[in-house]
């Protein structure tokens, strides 16, 4: 595994890693505070909104792969080699569907639980088949859910995976089961003209409230030129905020980071090793520091 390429912001480092396979992958952290894993080459999910899945599904990362992108990420924010896992908070949130890897996810977080603190994120479209595996991880972990729309015929356009796994089992089964859990979160991508009305507004008011649910509005990163999708106006997110709150659901907007990066929520990408640049560049070394220090 190697860094081919290094983008960064204040808020933000976003790492293109090439596998040992010659498939480029992107990753992003903000050390130490947290760190944005992917678990797929691309992703066979298709979420309309979402980069990651548009040049198709490669493979699984094996777990090995996962973990090693985060030493790699430590190492180069550091500057030096660690088997440790220093991040506050490692999400499972970049490329990919953790619970359709679920084997090699499954086995990253129980080493990262065996050797750090680091708190673990979640987030997924609702594999329902294996969301109940995740009780049985050392110390709880955060589930996001991402609902982006309650209506099924409307989630089905934006999530495909809708028609199998319908979201109104997700959160009847995890509404349910939320002690298995550290927090439960339902992610809300507010899109404009699309699941942004009051219906839309209403039906999220009818599913969570009185069920101490939290709710996160986030904000649309534009994926491509003349996008057919446009983030919704700030006036929509007030209202949402300002109703949900209202209604006894604890709702946030999210703060975006590493837009211009292209390391926002939907922007990770994969590609088949057409980045040459050697500026950056560093391969994750083991074995001793001595040997890490100064070698990149
Ligand atoms: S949002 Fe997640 S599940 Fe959907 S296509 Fe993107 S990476 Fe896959």
């Amino acid at each position: 595994m190697e860094v081919k390429k290094v983008l960064q912001d204040e808020n933000c480092t976003k790492l293109i890693i090439s596998l040992d396979d010659g498939y480029l992958i992107e990753n992003c952290f903000k050390y130490p505070f947290w760190i944005c894993v992917t678990t797929q080459v691309g992703c066979p999910i298709h979420c309309a909104f979402c980069q990651s899945g548009k040049n198709g599904f490669i493979r699984n990362l094996t777990s090995n792969e996962i973990l090693e992108q985060i030493k790699i990420s430590m190492q180069y924010a550091i500057g030096e080699y660690s088997d440790e896992f220093l991040f506050y908070t490692v999400s499972f949130t970049g490329m990919g569907e953790p619970l359709i890897n679920i084997d090699n996810v499954f086995d990253a977080i129980y080493e990262i639980q065996n050797r750090s603190d680091s708190e673990i994120t979640l987030t997924t479209t609702g594999i329902n088949s294996s969301i109940q595996r995740l009780f049985f991880t050392q110390r709880k972990i955060t589930l996001d859910i991402s609902l982006h729309a309650i209506f099924p015929d409307k989630r089905i356009n934006i999530i495909p995976s809708e028609e199998v796994n319908p979201i109104i089992e997700t959160i009847k089964f995890v509404l349910n089961n939320k002690k298995r859990f550290k927090k439960v979160v339902f992610d809300y991508l507010l899109l404009d003209g699309i699941n942004d009305s009051d219906n839309d507004l209403n039906q999220l008011i009818a599913c969570f409230a009185n069920k101490r649910a939290s709710i996160e509005l986030i904000k649309y990163n534009t994926i491509i030129e003349n996008d057919i999708y446009k983030a919704s106006e700030p006036e929509v997110f007030q209202r949402f905020y300002t109703e949900l709150n209202k209604n006894g659901i604890e709702t946030i907007i999210e703060e975006n980071v590493g837009i211009e990066l292209k390391a926002g929520c939907g922007q990770l990408i994969w590609k088949y090793s057409e980045v040459t640049t050697n500026e950056n560049m560093f391969s994750i070394r083991k074995n001793t520091t001595t040997e890490a220090n100064g070698n990149y």
